[in-house]
C-alpha cells in the first residue's frame, strides 16, 4: 500500500536531520514532515561524544526552543589557548589566546554532550508535530514527475514531495543519487575520551598542535573535560584497542604527557572511542526532489571542530529555502527551489572543508621552517586584536550569508 500522508522526508535522524525537520515543522506546521532513522529510538549507538555549538548554532537552538533542554549540561568556552610543540616538550609556549564573547554575556561556542543534544531535538521535533519512524531505514527511492516514491527496509513506502538525506558521512543515498564526491582519507584516527581532573578548568580550551595531530581540550560541565586527541592511525588504534581491553596504562601515560599537570590528576570516564578521519565534500547538494545535508554533504577534519555546525548551517538554509517557497505556492522539490539552497550552501561548506584540510596539514607536522613559520603567524595573529576578532567571528560560525535561523530570527 502506497500512504502519501508526508510532504517530505527525511532519511536520517541525527542532528542535522532532525534539527531541519524541526525548523520545517515549526514555521510551516502545514507541511507534512517525517524522518526516518536506522537506530532505534532514544539511542545514539555509541557516541559519548560531545561538541562545540558555536554562538550562531546556539541562537538557532533557543529560536526552536530547544536550547532550554540542554542549557544545564552545555558549558561555554570563555577562553581559548593555541600552543605548538613536540610531544616531549616541558614548556608549551602559548602562541595564541582568543577571550571567547562574541558579544556580551555570548561565549563563542558551548560544549554540549551529543547525546543531551539529540534527545532534545528528538523531543522537541515530536512535540511540534514530526513523525518519527525508527527503527528503519530508507532503502530506495524512485522520483517521477510529481513525487518521490520512497521504499523503506521494512517494506513500507511512502510517496513524497521531496527526500532529504541526512544518512551521515557514507550516505547510501548520496550514492543511489549518483552524486560523486571529492573524498581523501588522512592518516590519523581521533581518540574521543572524557577525563575527570583536580582542578577546574574555568571553561578554557586548550588546543595543542602536536606532529601527530591536534590535541584538544574542551572543558565540560564539572571538573571534566573532552578530548579529541588526532595521533597517527596504528599508533592511535593501538591505544584504544588497549584501553578496551582494560588495560589503560599505557594510553593514561601518553595521556598525561600530552596532557601536562595544570589541572592535576586525571581520571578517564568510559572507555576511549576510535573515529577514522577523513574529508568527503558531495560535487552536488540536489537531484530533482532529493537534497543532501549534514555530513551526508561533507564529512571533514574535526580540527576546528565545526562539521556538526556547518550540518546546522545547512538545516537552517534548507528550512528557509523550502519555508519560503512552500509560502509562495511553489513544489518544494522542484529543480529550482532546490538549486537555491545548492547555492547557498556550496561555497561555505567547500571553504570550511578545505581550510580544515590545509590547517591540519600545515600543523600535523614536525618540518622545522613550516613550524618557525607557522609559530610566527600565531604570533602575529595575536597580536592583531581585528584580526583576532575575525578569527572569533569564524570559529562563532556568524561570517557569510547567514540564515534567519542563525541570527535567532523566527522563519
Ligand atoms: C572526533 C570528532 C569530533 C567532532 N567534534 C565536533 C565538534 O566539536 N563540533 C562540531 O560542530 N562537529 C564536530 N564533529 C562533527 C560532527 O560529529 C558531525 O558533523 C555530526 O555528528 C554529523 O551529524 P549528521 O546528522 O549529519 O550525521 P550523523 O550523526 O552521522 O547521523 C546520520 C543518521 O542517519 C541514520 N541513517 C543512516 N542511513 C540511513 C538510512 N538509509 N535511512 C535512515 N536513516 C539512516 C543513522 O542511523 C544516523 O542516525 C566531530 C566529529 C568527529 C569525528
Amino acid at each position: 500500500m502506497i500512504a502519501t500522508d508526508a510532504d517530505i522526508i527525511f532519511a536520517g535522524g541525527g542532528t542535522a536531520g532532525l534539527c531541519a525537520a524541526l525548523a520545517l515543522a515549526r514555521s510551516a506546521p502545514d507541511l507534512k514532515v517525517e524522518v526516518v532513522d536506522a537506530r532505534a529510538p532514544n539511542t545514539t549507538g555509541g557516541d559519548e561524544r560531545a561538541s562545540a555549538i558555536a554562538a550562531a548554532a546556539r541562537r538557532m537552538l533557543v529560536e526552536l526552543g530547544v536550547w532550554t533542554a540542554v542549557e544545564a549540561d552545555a558549558q561555554p568556552i570563555v577562553a581559548m589557548e593555541i600552543t605548538d610543540s613536540r610531544t616531549g616538550d616541558v614548556a608549551r609556549p602559548v602562541f595564541l589566546t582568543f577571550d571567547g564573547a562574541v558579544s556580551e554575556g555570548e561565549p563563542f561556542a558551548h560544549m554540549v554532550p551529543n547525546r543531551r543534544l539529540a534527545e532534545a531535538l528528538r523531543e522537541a521535533a515530536k512535540s511540534a508535530g514530526v513523525r518519527l519512524t525508527a527503527p528503519d531505514r530508507v532503502s530506495a527511492y524512485a522520483v517521477d514527475r510529481a513525487a518521490t516514491e520512497v521504499t523503506l527496509a521494512s517494506g513500507e513506502r511512502r510517496r513524497v514531495k521531496l527526500l532529504i538525506a541526512a544518512d551521515g558521512i557514507r550516505s547510501r543515498l548520496r550514492t543511489l543519487a549518483g552524486i560523486r564526491t571529492v573524498t581523501w582519507s588522512y592518516p590519523q584516527t581521533a581518540i574521543v575520551a572524557t577525563v575527570a581532573h583536580e582542578r577546574p578548568h574555568h571553561g578554557v580550551a586548550i588546543e595543542h598542535f602536536l606532529p601527530g595531530g591536534p590535541f584538544a581540550i574542551l572543558p565540560l560541565k564539572g571538573e571534566r573535560s573532552s578530548l579529541v586527541w588526532t595521533d597517527r592511525k596504528p599508533y592511535a588504534e593501538t591505544l584504544v584497542a588497549q584501553a578496551a581491553a582494560g588495560d589503560d596504562f599505557a594510553f593514561m601515560a601518553e595521556l598525561e604527557r600530552r596532557f601536562g599537570r595544570r589541572l592535576g590528576a586525571l581520571s578517564l570516564e568510559g572507555k576511549p572511542q576510535a573515529y577514522p578521519l577523513g574529508l568527503t565534500l558531495a560535487r552536488d547538494l540536489m537531484r530533482p526532489r532529493f537534497a543532501l545535508l549534514g555530513d551526508a554533504a561533507h564529512g571533514i577534519h574535526p580540527i576546528a571542530g565545526q562539521g556538526l555546525n556547518l550540518g546546522f548551517r545547512d538545516a537552517a538554509a534548507l528550512a528557509e529555502t523550502i519555508v519560503d517557497a512552500f509560502r509562495l505556492g511553489l513544489d518544494i522539490g522542484s529543480e529550482e527551489v532546490l538549486r537555491r539552497y545548492e547555492r547557498w550552501r556550496r561555497f561555505d561548506i567547500w571553504q570550511m572543508g578545505l581550510t580544515t584540510d590545509l590547517l591540519n596539514r600545515v600543523f600535523s607536522n614536525d618540518i622545522g621552517p613550516l613550524r618557525a613559520m607557522r609559530d610566527l603567524g600565531l604570533g602575529i595573529v595575536d597580536r592583531l586584536p581585528r584580526l583576532k576578532e575575525r578569527f572569533i567571528g569564524e570559529a562563532a560560525g556568524l561570517s557569510g550569508e547567514l540564515p534567519k535561523l542563525m541570527l535567532g530570527q523566527a522563519l
